[in-house]
């Protein structure tokens, strides 16, 4: 009986895996076409200053239209993205299709000096050799204003070659991109990778902001991470902020910048707009 058992398990364990691959192979054959059928796009979060509460820039966030089932998620496809390859090209569009939005918001003269555009590239796009050329041959045919461009990287961009990854990154540095450390806190990389990487801001990860109201260890993390990004001369951003209790928990712990849907979800670059004349307006007003 234990044997017929084990047997239903493995047959629905086949069973389930099959259905899984069957899957994933479906999407990455409509995710060869998305890119040519113009099926990606931007959407942008507000990033704001914990003090002021003023809008400070944005991370640019990929979306997947897709034609029968509307808008994927990308925990769903960046995964397939990454193990297909397709990232690659698609990296590239996300990079292509930032810039040239943020050079249309500077040139309305939308876009504050100090604001700044995220954009976040995938470990195994920042990895290749032609990395750092692509990035300033794309600055260079949209060009944007120096300092405007930021770029999120998650520690496992580390694993393998630290000496690599901070050699790529000091190019970059020095065509005026900043690097934020993206995800803190979540990865296996250790603490000594933050005194190495030149990198300007850290993002404390959502899942240590989601329970920060409720659960000591949480607020202790957050808090350590904060103090310590402080005192390494970071900016910190707390990605996650749903509520005004973590709003204030943040702020009392010295986060300087935040995300979150407290302030804005992800919104079109249209609607982000708006948001930018209105910024600019409740400043001529003040
Ligand atoms: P991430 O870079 O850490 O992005 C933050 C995620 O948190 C976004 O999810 C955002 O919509 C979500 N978020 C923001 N505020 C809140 C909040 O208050 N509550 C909750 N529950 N969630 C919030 P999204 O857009 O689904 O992206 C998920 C992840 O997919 C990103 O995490 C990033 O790792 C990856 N991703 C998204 N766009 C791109 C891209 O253009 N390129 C690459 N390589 N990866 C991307
Ligand atoms: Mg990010
Ligand atoms: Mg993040
Ligand atoms: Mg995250």
């Amino acid at each position: 009986q234990v044997k017929e058992r084990g047997r239903d398990a493995i047959e629905f364990f086949n069973a389930h895996m099959a259905e899984q691959v069957h899957h994933q192979l479906l999407l990455e054959g409509q995710l060869h076409k998305a890119l040519e059928e113009s099926q990606f796009e931007l959407v942008y979060q507000p990033k704001v200053s914990v003090k002021t509460g003023v809008l400070t820039g944005a991370e640019a966030l990929l979306r997947w239209r897709h034609p029968t089932r509307g808008m994927v998620s990308p925990g769903e496809f960046i995964p397939i993205l990454e193990s297909s390859g397709l990232i690659i090209d698609v990296g590239q569009w996300i990079l292509e299709e930032a810039c040239r939005q943020l050079q249309y918001w500077q040139r309305q003269g939308y876009w504050h000096l100090n604001m700044q555009l995220s954009i976040n590239i995938s470990p195994r796009q920042f990895r290749r050799e032609a990395f750092v050329d692509d990035v300033i041959s794309t600055l260079r045919d949209v060009p944007i204003e120096k300092g405007s461009l930021d770029i999120e990287v998650t520690e496992s961009v580390v694993i393998g070659n630290v000496d690599e990854t901070v050699a790529t990154m000091r190019k970059l540095v020095s065509s005026g991109i900043t690097f934020s450390l993206d995800d803190f806190g979540t990865g296996y990389s250790s603490i000594s990778y933050l005194k190495r990487l030149p990198v300007s801001t850290l993002k404390v990860d959502q899942s240590f902001v989601r329970d920060i109201t409720e659960d000591r260890s949480d607020k202790v993390l957050v808090q350590t991470m904060a103090t310590m990004g402080s005192l390494l001369g970071l900016k910190v951003v707390a990605e996650g902020v749903e509520t005004e209790e973590q709003l204030m928990l943040i702020r009392d712990f010295g986060c300087h910048e935040y995300q979150g849907y407290f302030y804005s979800r992800p919104i079109s670059a249209d609607d982000f707009t708006h948001l930018l004349t209105e910024s600019i307006a409740s400043e001529s007003v003040s």
